[in-house]
């Protein structure tokens, strides 16, 4: 077996080696980046079906995201031996589509589960309904849920929401009319998943015994990110199995989301006669770059020390290149594309664009989009100006222009707090009826209460009114009037993916507002807007997906690696992002530790996301800094100063 893997390129090493053969017992690896963890899975599930005969229908791989698991396949599929219909059979997913599959099984009416709009509204009307005292945002009710629930605090009806300090009677009493509402109406969260997961094997022990016997050898890849709720639902199902778990606690950064990274480092307590194996060879970087991630990670307190050696090549030392501001970062970033593919040493397809957060990345796709250069971005993600956070501040400015403007009502209506689903045809039969825009229908809108009424109709004035502003004016009109205030309003829609936190939504306007001081006047900012729009519906005709450039944020291309990395944005406020480490930015019962320490914990975090970043080149890494970012002078990163003192630099035009 091993001898025809060798055939793939891929010459394991002792401990690798031992990892692929311990298939009995519990197994916990735990290792740096690039070490082969993932590598080792795959050979190690090949090793089963192939030497083993363990029917692949009994063994269960589970990935942290969609893109993995597709990749898992592919490599399994790469390896001598290994056949579709074997691949087909295993069970491989994400813990959500895993949980999907335990919990529908079991319903003859699977529930549907509901978007963050629907969520939101159902908050706003419950909390309506119940009169509370206080008021509370939905975003904020909602992200507390999420948090209850990934730590295992609600599940179903049992709610031990005394752990969870802060959480105020009222606020309770809304999640639970809520949880309520949600189970008449056959509706879940996408956490419910997890939770109804478990709910369903508590209370069906014969369907957990069946699982349990099936799932005889369960792996699961990026151990470190688990949650309790996650951890919870494999413990039940591998009650009987041959658990093998990897990860690097280095690479947590999902913490903000309610990943525990203490799961892995309990494991071997956990597990009687736990076999524990290190990986230590890095076989994905060259040794500057390796050198540069173990510089990165090494100031964190909180961490087991392990350092990762690399085998004997190319040195590779990380690139480095300082422009005047984020503009001629851009420019920068697509000469060197430019330069690196007419070198004939890379196609497209090897380079990718990291980034901490979607919106340092406008200016960039924006000038790309432009360029014609080919790239892709995860799973086809919006423009920036389509985002759930943007749209709606565009549709203002649109309905400003254009009071008939239909889509633009529809998007902003939830902003007013207006119903879409009761209003809307009102609103058009008013607009037909009397022969007036859609934007002065509004003042004629009969059912609502009184209050309500006046508040719209001094809103309709107002929305007159944007349009005569400048384009910035409008927007911190918008992010301050908008329906009591955007920035309050602000939803929580996820895009595909979720990689970044809600608080960092905020973000988003402070870049829009950067995005529209090029332009004079409200409309020509709106048909620079169609431009890009116009070019990213002409590009996604023409380019075939997976092709080209790829610009992710650093959560999404955690476990991916490339030829060429390229991370931008290298500058403190961004990486360590300042909204992620300021606890005041950070509702109360997100951890329930002294400000201080948490700043610490949020501190600790960004610098694994440094980590994760750094640690993606297989062969060439370069490292980029505007000085001016958002008007003001931007430092340098602090969690790469290593790599700005040893770094290779390199001048660029800007
Ligand atoms: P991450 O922490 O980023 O998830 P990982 O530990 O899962 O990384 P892999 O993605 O499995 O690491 O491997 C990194 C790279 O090293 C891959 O390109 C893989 O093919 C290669 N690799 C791993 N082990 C070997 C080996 N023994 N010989 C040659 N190449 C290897
Ligand atoms: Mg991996």
């Amino acid at each position: 077996f091993f001898r025809a893997l060798e055939q793939t390129g891929i010459r394991l090493n002792e401990p690798q080696i031992e990892a692929v053969r311990t298939t009995e017992g519990p197994v916990l690896i735990n290792a740096g980046a690039g070490s082969g963890k993932t590598t080792v899975l795959t050979c190690r599930t090949a090793y089963l079906m192939l030497v083993k005969d363990v029917p692949p229908r009994n063994i269960v791989l589970v990935t942290f995201t969609r893109q993995a698991a597709r990749q898992m396949k592919e490599r399994l599929l790469s390896i001598p031996g290994v056949t579709q219909a074997m691949v087909k059979q295993i069970i491989t997913g994400t813990f959500h589509s895993l949980a999907r599959m335990i919990y529908f099984h079991k319903l003859t009416d699977p529930p549907r589960i509901m978007s963050e709009k629907q969520k939101e509204f159902m908050i706003e009307q419950i909390t309506k309904e119940l009169a509370t005292g206080e008021q509370y945002e939905p975003e904020t009710l909602l992200s507390l849920l999420a948090y209850l629930k990934n730590n295992l605090c609600v599940v179903g009806d049992a709610w031990v929401t005394e752990e969870v300090e802060g959480l105020k009677d009222d606020a309770r009493r809304v999640l639970k009319r809520y949880e309520s509402h949600k189970r008449e109406n056959n509706l879940i969260d996408y956490e419910d998943l997890i939770t109804g997961c478990i709910e369903t094997l508590r209370a069906y022990p014969e369907y957990l015994a069946a699982l349990q016997r099936r799932m005889a050898y369960i792996m699961v890849d990026e151990y470190q990110d688990t949650n309790i709720a996650q951890y919870e639902m494999i413990r039940m199902l591998s009650k009987e199995s041959n658990l093998c778990v990897v990860g690097d606690p280095d690479q947590a950064i999902y913490g903000w989301r309610g990943a525990e990274p203490s799961i892995i480092l309990r494991f071997p307590e956990e597990h009687a006669g736990c076999t524990r194996i290190t990986l230590d060879i890095n076989y994905r970087s060259p040794s500057g770059v390796v050198g540069l991630g173990n510089e990165v990670i090494r100031h964190n307190r909180k961490r087991f020390k392990k350092e990762l050696r690399v085998l004997p090549g190319e040195a590779g030392l990380p690139k480095y290149f300082a422009t005047r501001s984020v503009e001629k970062e851009a420019e920068a970033v697509l000469a060197l594309i430019e330069q690196l593919v007419e070198s004939g040493d890379y196609t497209h397809r090897d380079i990718a664009v990291l980034y901490r957060t979607h919106s340092t990345a406008r200016t960039l796709y924006e000038k790309l989009l432009l360029s014609g250069i080919p790239f892709t971005t995860h799973r086809d993600d919006p423009t920036f100006y389509e985002l759930s956070t943007i749209r709606p501040v565009l549709d203002f400015m649109r309905l400003s222009l254009d009071p008939y403007n239909e889509a633009a009502l529809e998007s902003i209506l939830p902003c007013l707090y207006i119903s879409k689903a009761r209003y809307m045809k009102e609103i058009q039969i008013i607009s037909i009826q009397q022969g007036v825009s859609y934007v002065e229908a509004l003042r004629h809108l009969k059912a609502l209460p009184s209050f309500q009424r006046r508040r719209l109709i001094e809103q309709v004035d107002w929305l007159h009114s944007i349009a005569r502003l400048s384009p910035l004016q409008a927007v911190r009109e918008i992010r301050n009037e908008a329906g009591g205030g955007y920035d309050k309003f602000l939803g929580s829609e996820q895009n595909g993916a979720v990689t970044y936190h809600k608080e960092m939504l905020r973000d988003d306007l402070f870049e829009l507002e950067e995005a529209v001081k090029a332009f004079g006047t409200v409309s020509e900012f709106l048909s620079y807007v169609d431009t890009i729009l116009i070019q990213k519906e002409t590009r996604k005709k023409t380019q075939q997906a997976g092709q080209g450039v790829t610009l992710q944020t650093i959560h999404s291309a955690k476990g991916l690696e490339y030829p060429v990395v390229i991370l931008i944005g290298a500058i403190d406020g961004v990486l360590p992002h300042s909204i992620a480490v300021d606890p005041e930015e950070k509702p109360d019962f997100w951890l329930h530790k002294k400000s201080e320490e948490k700043k610490d914990e949020a501190m600790e975090e960004e610098r694994r996301l440094a980590y994760v970043a750094v640690t993606r080149a297989m062969k060439e890494l370069y490292i980029s800094s505007p000085q001016y970012f958002r008007g003001k002078p931007a430092g340098l990163s602090p969690l790469l100063l290593d790599a700005f003192n040893e770094a290779v630099k390199i001048p660029s035009s800007g």
